[in-house]
This record gives C-alpha cells, structure tokens and sequence, in this order.
C-alpha cells in the first residue's frame, strides 16, 4: 500500500459539491458524537455507526430543514460517521480522550471516496476520475502513477487549496540486494540542520531570506488579524457584514502564508531524507532525539519547533523501509559530539562554541558536526528501526 498526495485543480462546480460534502461530513460526525452521548444518558446504550448511517438516510434527511444531507457524496457521509465511530472505538480502549467535535476552522474533515465501479480512480496524466466530482483536475502531471486505478482516496481543503490523497496498492520495484555504499551517520542540529559523515551538510532552511521574509509577513498579518479582533470585541455587539468580509479574508492571509510556510519547510526535509537515501547507504545511524528536553530551552523551543525533528524522523524512517536500508538510532547519552571521530579520545571540556573539534590526543582537526556524524556512523550501541 502506497499513499501519494498532491494538488488539484477543481472545477467551481466541483468546489462547491466539494464544500457541501466535507460541511456534511463534518455535521455527521458531531452528530454521532452528541447523539451517541444523549442515547446514553437515557438508554446507557452505544448506537453503532451503521445503525447511525441508517438512521440518517431512512429519518434524519427525510424531515424538513435536513434534506441538504442528501446533497452529499453517500460514500463519503458513510466514512465520516464511522470515523466517529472509531474515535469511540479509541476512546472505549482507552487509547484516546472522548471524541472531540470537529470545527469548520481545522479544516480536518476531508471528502472520502473509494473505487467502487469500473473505471472509478483511474488515474491519467493530468487528471483523476473521482465518482461523485468526474474528472478532476491534478496540479503536477505524472506524480501519480499514470494508468492506475486508485483503492481509495480523500481530498482535504487548507487555505483554499484542494488536495488529494491516493491509495494504491502496488509493489515497489526497488529489490533489496541492490549494490550498496557504506552506511552514514548523520548529525542534526539547529546551527545546520543536518551534516552527513560523508561530508554532506544541509543547512538550516529557517535562516534563509525566503522563509523569513514569509515569517515576517505571517507575523504581520497575524498581528493585524488580532487588532481585528481586539476592535470587535471593544466595539461589541454584531459586526457588520464588511467588517466579516474583512476579517475572513485576513483569517485566509494568515492560513495560506502558514501553510505556504509549512510546505516548504516540508518540502526540505524530504529533499534531505531523499539526499541520505540516494547514495544507498547500507546502513543510517541517527542520534534519539531529546526533543522535549531541547524544548525546555526557551531560546531553542522556536527554532527546534521548526526544524521537524520528528517528522524528518519519520520520513527518513519511511524511506529506509522502502529502499530496505537499516536504520540505527543511537541513545542520547552516546557522547557523539565528545568522542574523537579518529582515536576515539573522549573530550570532558567540549563547550557549546567550539565549532571545530580539536583533539588533543591525536591532534585532528575536524568540524564539530562532522565529527558528531562520524562518530554516530562508527556507533556500537544502537538500535534497529527498520
Ligand atoms: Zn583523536
């Protein structure tokens, strides 16, 4: 099974059933949620989401003022209650806190449908059949896999943009024993973000002009967004209709710089991970990260926060299983940064500053992470992810 997303183009007409559909979806959800808690407080009894499914298609969006229910895709309306379902499901194993209602401003409810006819999630270079929408368009030609069908896929909207993601179950045709260089061990830190044994390193993409010229933007219009809210709330009462025009159009500013902030950002890490995985290491050897404890450090929190430890993490730890290398990840407490890379002599005074390591047992000179690097590559003591 392999998920791909990427952008669409959809039709105004396939905006709006799009819309009508994920408002559904999101109403039937809170629905299970406040209808399961009143059934229970009368009967102690848990209604299931089929039972739900049914009650809604043969009684709720027959009455008058419920008939909009109808307007949305079956499939998808079906989904979304059993996602409910299974946030009790979570819930009862105590695996998670009591359902939460969904709220219009997450943009967390997304339009599901699966292939359910011949021809449904046929996949062409440009555009993908979805049932319900028809042909709908796609933004980068050729990233999903052309002549395809899809299992199923979803559509999420975030600051205004449609995005799809695709289900398919395919074989990956990488092998295992294919031809393999020696393994890395790479060094993340704030200063870079990362540096690779083999001398690789990628700098921090939080230092560079593009993205502090989008943050410097965000905090502007965050800051003009709250004034916003600070007038109204003064002024009291119901706003006018221009001054919610306003407003929302601020509140999709803001949403779309943040997003456009976060893909890059994303976008990053994943041309980092796919840097590590081209050269077909036999092996990777990162550090745990303490990042609850980098976090404690408040002029670190922020920049640690934006540089992705953990989902760099999972990204790289995805792709090591694609390409079958293994992954090692080396305790905290392994002094990577203290050891010699070369004699292995352990350096007790090592400040925060020194960005050059200096050894005085065998007098190499080598740049700090690049060291830590080589060091988490000759690492004994690891353990095994992949
Ligand atoms: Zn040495």
């Amino acid at each position: 099974m392999k998920t791909y997303k990427t952008e669409i183009y959809p039709t105004q007409e396939q905006i709006i059933k799009l819309n009508q559909t994920i408002d559904v979806c999101r109403f039937l959800y809170n629905q299970f949620i406040s209808y399961n808690k009143e059934v229970y407080e009368k009967e102690g009894k848990f209604v299931s989401g089929l039972d739900f499914d049914k009650y809604v298609n043969n009684e709720l969006s027959v009455q008058e003022g419920f008939k909009w229910i109808k307007k949305a895709y079956g499939k998808a309306r079906k989904k979304s209650i059993m996602n409910a379902e299974n946030a009790f499901k979570r819930f009862f194993k105590e695996l998670s806190k009591f359902p939460r209602f969904k709220k219009k401003r997450n943009q967390d409810v997304s339009f599901y449908a699966p292939r359910n006819n011949k021809g449904d999630l046929l996949i062409e270079r440009h555009r993908i059949k979805v049932p319900f929408l028809g042909w709908v368009r796609l933004k980068e030609k050729g990233y999903l896999p052309v002549k395809q069908q899809a299992k199923n896929i979803t559509i999420t909207q975030k600051a205004g943009r449609y995005y799809i993601s695709a289900f398919l179950d395919c074989d990956f045709p990488y092998s295992n024993n294919q031809q393999k260089s020696e393994g890395i061990g790479i060094d993340l830190g704030i200063k870079e973000f990362a540096f690779a044994s083999n001398g690789h390193s990628f700098r921090n993409i939080n230092k560079t002009p593009r993205v502090r010229k989008f943050e410097k933007k965000l905090k502007r219009e965050q800051g003009s967004l709250s004034r916003k809210y600070e007038f109204y709330k003064k002024k009291g009462g119901k706003s006018a209709a221009k001054e919610r025009r306003n407003l929302n159009k601020n509140i999709l500013r803001v949403q779309k710089l943040y997003q456009r902030l976060l893909t890059i950002r994303e976008a990053y890490r994943q041309h980092v991970v796919s840097m590590m995985v081209k050269t077909k290491p036999s092996f990777i050897t990162t550090e745990k990260l303490n990042v609850k404890g980098m976090m404690k450090n408040r002029h670190l929190a922020k920049s640690v926060a934006n540089q992705g430890f953990y989902d760099f993490k999972q990204r790289l730890l995805h792709s090591c299983k694609k390409f079958g290398i293994e992954l090692r990840e080396v305790d905290t407490f392994y002094p990577s940064s203290k050891l010699c890379s070369c004699c292995g002599h352990k350096k007790v005074n090592l400040s925060l500053s020194d960005r050059i390591y200096k050894c005085d047992n065998c007098k190499v000179e080598l740049n700090r992470d690049h060291n830590a690097s080589l060091n988490l590559k000759q690492a004994t003591k690891y353990v095994v992810l992949t």
